[in-house]
């Protein structure tokens, strides 16, 4: 028999798993919900674990998605340093690693992802670190320190964000990793129209919204497009719908290679947008791809600024 009864059972606390409370709340306001998560930390934002932390601009304590009262208020039982170990659809119950039993009326699995593990010999010595929690900050940051040096292996957002990190920390940094350029990959999805893998910051705010009101009732389809961001150094951008190098591009600078925005057009119409050290304007990039109007690149000159 489950020892716990609750009417919606969010596995993963993390940035999906904090807005789909916020989800169901909008459409059910005292069904009782249960957020089960394997971190000993209330839901934080992890962003700032490659970036602001280690520039000093944010603390861990301004990290936390919401604090302990919004869940309080929210009447949200939490489960936090509890890894779920079991799930049995057909009696509507998830099991914990520690064997206790709960009972859900509506079940949301938002357990997001981890670094792939490296197949070599080696890969799990002492001081190697799969980058992803904010445990893994707190025990690299007090080691990270003038002169120690690192090895960064991947040269994705996240490597790239870190060895900048250590750079700022006058840390002596290595990357390796295949691909002929930094942040190769970064961009492998696809956009509109066809189905697409999401793994950035806005997806999981929303995408998670929208499965709590859907789980409360809501029925409504997810037909958001999400930005995703990225900062090294003095160079960040944000970037909006399809942003592969397979489209035909017109770069528009301000302040060549520093400012400005990249448009990805296919069949003459935007179909993606990059901001590079342009801000606030994602709502812009989004509407002129919505609108999809053919235009020539000239036509784009200034269109965004
Ligand atoms: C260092 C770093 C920097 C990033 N920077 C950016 C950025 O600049 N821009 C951007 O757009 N995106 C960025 N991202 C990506 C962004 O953080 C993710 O898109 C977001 O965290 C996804 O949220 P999520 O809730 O889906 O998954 P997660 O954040 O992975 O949360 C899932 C949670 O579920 C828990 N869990 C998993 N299995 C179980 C289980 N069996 N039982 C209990 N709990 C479980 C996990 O431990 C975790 O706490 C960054 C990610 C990292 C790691």
């Amino acid at each position: 028999m489950p020892e716990h009864d609750y009417a919606y059972i969010i596995v993963g606390g993390g940035l999906a798993g904090a807005s789909a409370v916020e989800g169901i709340r909008e459409m059910d306001e005292s069904g009782s919900v249960l957020l089960i998560g394997n971190e000993n930390h209330l839901p934080y934002h992890r962003p700032p674990l490659s970036k602001q932390l280690w520039l000093g601009k944010k603390q861990v304590g301004e990290i936390l998605i919401h604090d302990r009262q919004f869940y309080d208020k929210s009447n949200v039982t939490l489960s936090l340093g509890t890894e779920v170990a079991g799930i049995e659809p057909d009696k509507k119950t998830v099991r914990s690693a520690a064997g206790k039993t709960y009972h859900f009326g509506k079940l949301l699995l938002a357990t997001g992802g981890m670094p792939r593990r490296l197949s070599v010999p080696g890969s799990d010595l002492d001081g190697i670190c799969y980058y992803r929690f904010l445990d893994d900050y707190l025990r690299i940051r007090k080691d990270a320190v003038e002169g120690k040096s690192a090895l960064v292996v991947g040269g994705g957002f996240i490597g790239s964000e870190i060895a900048a990190a250590f750079a700022a920390n006058r840390v002596a940094v290595t990357m390796i990793f295949p691909e002929p350029y930094l942040c190769n990959r970064v961009f492998p999805y696809q956009a509109l129209g066809r189905q697409m893998r999401i793994e950035h910051w806005d997806n999981a705010l929303n995408q998670g919204k929208q499965a709590g009101r859907n789980m409360a009732g809501a029925g409504e389809a997810f037909t958001y497009m999400p930005y995703f961001f990225s900062d090294l150094f003095e160079f960040g951008y944000e970037a909006v719908g399809e942003v592969s190098a397979d489209l035909e591009t017109f770069a528009d600078w301000q302040k060549e290679n520093d400012t400005g925005v990249i448009y990805y057009l296919k069949d003459r119409k935007v179909r993606g947008v990059m901001m590079c050290n342009v801000w606030e304007k994602v709502e812009a990039a989004r509407a002129l791809i919505r609108r999809g109007e053919q235009v020539t690149p000239e036509d784009l000159r200034g269109v965004i600024r």
